[in-house]
């Protein structure tokens, strides 16, 4: 049986959180620049940046809670979901003894933190076509693994994971399942997000950096039950979103959802274009099917290809080196002109057995 106690580290189910200055003290009914703040080692000049952002991140949290329909007590905010992935491991895994299973490929984060953590990574080849295969993930899961990594859509591979298969391992598992959906704003499905108090056991995590456009504030969530969320706020740092930051995302927040949808829905568009005209690309062999603003193509050689295109000042992802992934370039979609560049360059590259016959 699901039981939170037994998976947490006891050195954090234990831990009195560092508690700031602010938050200790709550004042009903006196506005914040009523008071005069002397509690905080700060300077008085140059305000209001001299002022520490609000530890507790209140009205971001309720806004977010607003737009994701769960309580702010659900909602955890990170320096990016990167920190939101670093936490999971500092709360749930002791390091040289506990493990987790991820599916492979996916973010290589993933791995790096369980590497600067200490914990045994286990990797779960998907099938062929990228599916899942939730039976081989729950097999290689052992009395000593708090955590399954699942991405959905994927990164690098683009797709969806099977609603099904993920339900299945959500429902047999009694460790934690992160579930992330960085990409799902591109995507047709529904985020999990909808069932989350269906499920003790789910973490999901949100980016700003994606379809919202934000990457640059450093901005991610973990969205989870009220129990799991707790602790997450126990160990992050205490002033880990800065206030330049909570600002932005409460202006962006203020607008809706429908920004953030319209750009999603353009770049699909574009995604689907770019799409079609690379498969007209003599060097392109095999485009794979995607549901987010990246897919992955099959070249002769990534390498080389990747490397003509730095030449034409074009950035593209090397994956060769990944499984599953041989001779792979991974494509974001960009604004329509970056897309017909890429193209153009594409149909340029000459490989060089092709070159010989010319
Ligand atoms: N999850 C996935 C699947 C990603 O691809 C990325 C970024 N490439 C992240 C999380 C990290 O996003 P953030 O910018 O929120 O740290």
């Amino acid at each position: 049986m699901y039981k939170l106690e037994k998976l947490i580290r006891p050195n954090i189910w234990k831990l009195k959180p560092y508690s700031c200055a602010r938050s200790e003290f709550v004042r009903e009914g006196k506005k914040k620049d009523e008071h005069v703040y002397l509690d905080a080692n700060e300077s008085p000049f140059n305000s209001p940046k001299n002022r520490y952002p609000d530890p507790m991140q209140k009205e971001l949290k309720e806004q977010i809670a607003r737009v994701k329909k769960v309580k702010p007590s659900q909602v955890m905010i990170g320096n990016g979901s990167d920190e939101v992935i670093d936490l999971a491991f500092r709360i749930f895994c002791e390091p040289r003894r506990d493990n987790v299973v991820a599916i492979d490929p996916t973010y290589g984060m993933y791995q790096v933190c369980a590497d600067i953590n200490d914990v045994e990574y286990r990797k779960v080849l998907l099938n062929p076509d990228f599916s899942l295969d939730g039976e081989r993930l729950l097999r290689a899961t052992d009395i000593r693994t708090k955590i399954i990594f699942l991405c959905s859509p994927n990164n690098p591979t683009g797709n969806l994971l099977d609603r099904d298969e993920i339900h299945r391992i959500i429902t047999h598992w009694e460790g934690i399942v992160v579930l992330d959906e960085a990409y799902v704003d591109f995507s047709n499905q529904p985020s999990w997000v909808k069932e989350l108090n269906q499920y003790p056991n789910l973490i999901i995590l949100h980016t700003f950096s994606k379809a919202w456009g934000l990457a640059s504030l450093r901005c991610g969530l973990a969205l989870a039950s009220e129990e799991i969320i707790h602790y997450f706020n126990n160990v992050r740092y205490p002033y880990n979103i800065n206030t330049i930051t909570q600002e932005q995302i409460l202006l962006y927040l203020s607008m809706g959802e429908d920004l953030k949808n319209a750009w999603a829905k353009k770049i699909v568009e574009e995604r689907d274009k770019l799409i079609d005209a690379l498969k007209k690309v003599d060097i392109v062999e095999r485009i794979y099917p995607t549901d987010a603003n990246f897919f992955l193509i099959k070249v002769p050689d990534a390498v080389y290809v990747h490397n003509e295109l730095i030449e034409s000042g074009i950035v593209v992802r090397d994956r060769h080196t990944v499984s599953l992934c041989d001779r792979c370039l991974r494509i974001t979609v960009g604004t329509q002109e970056e897309n017909e560049r890429l193209i153009e360059a594409l149909q340029w590259i000459k490989m060089p057995s092709m070159r010989a016959y010319l």
